[in-house]
């Protein structure tokens, strides 16, 4: 069984003000967070990095305009042996070992499958028909005991993600829309709290303190 994984690295990092992949996290970059990860699991066969990887992986492609381009170029370097494919966010570098082998063994025996969290809040759909009396107007009030965060690693059959990538008619947000348009069943998975997408400067100071509550305790 051969494993791989894209790693999205190519953003351009608009809601934090800069390109995040290199910011350092407690000294260390983001993204070698994010690949030392996957590199502590055995399962998997090779890495390939879509954006600034030099160093990390032998496998680097270029970024596209989109994310969904960005995984469509790192798709076409992925072995064409490959059985499983799993796509992360490289700015996702609180992923754990033990999560990534818990979605490789659950695609192993559903094809598709998505990592995330129950939602916390109560999500409300705004309306674009914002007007001057009631700006941001509500439209809905969501089921929250329906709803889920979607994040990443997402794990698939290798041949069905590439069908998903043919068959994509327009960019989308993560790779397993891609999937359900296709009509195939998309498990979602336990993922964790702390699996946060690094995307505003906030989220630095978390991440830093989630990194560091991780750190062997030292004698004092
Ligand atoms: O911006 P967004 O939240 O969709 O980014 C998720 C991940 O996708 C990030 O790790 C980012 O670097 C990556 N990305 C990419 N190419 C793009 C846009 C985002 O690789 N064009």
């Amino acid at each position: 069984m051969k494993v791989y994984v894209i790693i999205a690295a190519g953003g351009s990092g608009k809601r934090m003000g800069q390109p995040k992949q290199l910011l350092p996290l407690l000294g260390k970059p983001m993204l070698q967070w994010t690949v030392e990860a996957f590199k502590q699991v055995p399962e998997i066969n090779g890495i390939v990095i879509v954006g600034p990887g030099a160093g990390l992986s032998p496998l680097v492609s270029d970024p596209g305009p989109e994310r969904t381009d960005s995984i469509r170029n790192g798709l076409a370097l992925v072995p064409k042996d490959c059985d499983i494919v799993l796509v992360h966010d490289g700015a996702r570098p609180l992923i754990t070992p033990e999560i990534i082998k818990n979605a490789i063994e659950e695609c192993r025996k559903h094809d598709a499958v998505v990592v995330g969290v129950p939602v916390k809040d109560t999500i409300k759909q705004i309306g674009n028909d914002s007007t001057l009396c009631c700006p941001n107007k509500i439209k809905k009030t969501l089921d929250r005991s329906e709803l889920w965060s979607a994040q990443t690693p997402q794990a698939f059959k290798y041949s069905i993600l590439v069908d998903a990538y043919r068959n994509a008619v327009s960019a989308a947000t993560d790779d397993s829309k891609l999937v359900e348009d296709l009509g195939i069943p998309v498990r979602m998975i336990m993922g964790s709290y702390e699996n946060i997408k690094v995307t505003t400067p906030e989220d630095i100071l978390i991440a830093e303190a989630i990194l560091c509550s991780r750190q062997p305790k030292k004698n004092l």
